[in-house]
């Protein structure tokens, strides 16, 4: 009798621990495990039924129509991530709500293929992009390594004044498309394919990922068989470093400040929010429609170039000074939240400042001499004033990046 009621008491510990939600956000991506470097199962369109079975820091187990999986606590609606209470709900099931995988990667590579066509590009990147640099347990077992005898969780909390204004970021599949045509514009040139380099450079760059607000998108980094310093940033979250930056490189955490830079380009859509704007209002009441064609509904294919053109634009090149600046200030606290020495980022900016002359001008970037020294001098006034609080758990790891790099 007394073993019935305990069994009695288990099921009901674990079905009140089940719970019903709605997805509430875009391009929900369903994964195998809890962090964006796990394996994608499908995505989840707005609306979704889900039923919630466990609960990690910043992921959420689900399971919806027989399929279980990871998601980001984002992904849920504010009162399904704030409230325990089941919850009932009046939603018709008229539209799919789950994309395979390979239909949404489908979609993407659908229009980007199209573009590319057109304009000249590399599909280099695309045998890339569906490669896993690496594999869950390597990338776990590279952050123990990064974290050694240091406390992760305090780190993390060192610098929480984000003052810079910004929207809850979202990349949806039209993000999505487009960045996969810039990326194959930026690739034109040529990718550099040695598999350590690259596990290397997207498991330093998950590192810092992990400390943004978009921690559950899978970025991506890639490295530019190009001699000059340079490095872009895409709207979906593919990060090109050239091999003449890491040239320069002298340690992880110079690259993790890098890397920081780029990633804050995508959190805080520089370039291509306002680009976006208007005619992502027009798709947004489209829904999630067009995911399943090549081409979404509405727009013609001058309309489609013309915005992936842009887009690329501003992933290149007019780029705004104040974006640079809000970039090395973002770059840095990323890159000191996952652990890293911000100074990083004013030695690279001088180490290129050293090998420039007082007339450069690079046109592509924007970045001219006294651009460099400006910002130099910015962001090392910043991290003397904001990043200094337990400067001994700072990681350098310049052991580990030369082991790679040189
Ligand atoms: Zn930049």
């Amino acid at each position: 009798m007394k073993r019935f009621v305990i069994l009695i008491l288990l099921i009901s510990i674990i079905t009140s621990a089940q719970q019903e939600a709605t997805i509430y956000q875009d391009n929900t991506h369903l994964r195998k495990g809890p962090g964006s470097y796990y394996p994608l199962l499908g995505i989840l369109l707005k609306d979704a039924l889900v039923t919630i079975l466990q609960e990690t820091s910043g992921w959420v187990k689900i399971s919806t129509s027989g399929r279980e999986g990871w998601i980001s606590q984002n992904a849920l609606s504010e009162k399904d991530r704030a409230t325990s209470s089941m919850k009932t709900s009046d939603f018709k099931n008229v539209r799919p709500t789950f994309l395979s995988r390979a239909s949404a990667s489908g979609a993407v590579k659908g229009f980007a293929q199209t573009y590319l066509k057109k304009h000249d590009g590399s599909m280099t990147f695309l045998d890339q992009y569906d490669t896993a640099f690496f594999q869950p347990r390597e990338y776990e077992n590279f952050r123990q390594e990064t974290y050694r005898n240091r406390n992760m969780k305090k780190i993390r909390k060192r610098y929480r004044r984000i003052k810079i204004e910004n929207k809850e970021p979202e990349i949806n599949s039209y993000l999505e498309k487009m960045g996969f045509a810039v990326a194959g514009q930026i690739a034109t040139g040529g990718l550099e394919t040695d598999i350590q380099k690259l596990r290397y450079i997207n498991m330093v760059g998950n590192l810092i990922v992990e400390s943004t607000p978009l921690y559950y998108y899978p970025f991506k980094f890639y490295i530019l068989s190009d001699e000059r310093p340079v490095a872009y940033a895409t709207p979906n979250g593919m990060i090109f470093v050239s091999q003449g930056l890491l040239d320069v490189l002298q340690s992880e955490a110079e690259l993790a400040c890098v890397l920081g830079h780029e990633i804050s380009h995508v959190v805080q859509q520089h370039g291509y929010s306002e680009v976006t704007k208007r005619k992502t209002q027009i798709v947004a009441e489209g829904a999630f429609d067009e995911l399943e064609e090549e081409m979404p509904e509405g727009f013609s294919d001058e309309e489609l170039d013309d915005l992936a053109f842009q887009m690329f634009e501003a992933a290149t090149s007019r780029r705004q000074t104040e974006y640079e600046y809000e970039a090395d200030m973002m770059g840095v606290i990323y890159a000191y939240q996952a652990g890293y020495a911000p100074h990083g980022l004013a030695s690279v900016l001088k180490s290129i400042k050293s090998m420039t002359s007082r007339d450069f001008w690079h046109p592509e970037s924007n970045w001219q001499y006294n651009a460099i020294e400006d910002r130099s001098e910015k962001v090392t006034a910043f991290i003397s004033a904001e990043l200094k609080k337990n400067s001994d758990w700072n990681v350098e790891n310049s052991h580990r990046f030369n082991r790679v790099f040189h």
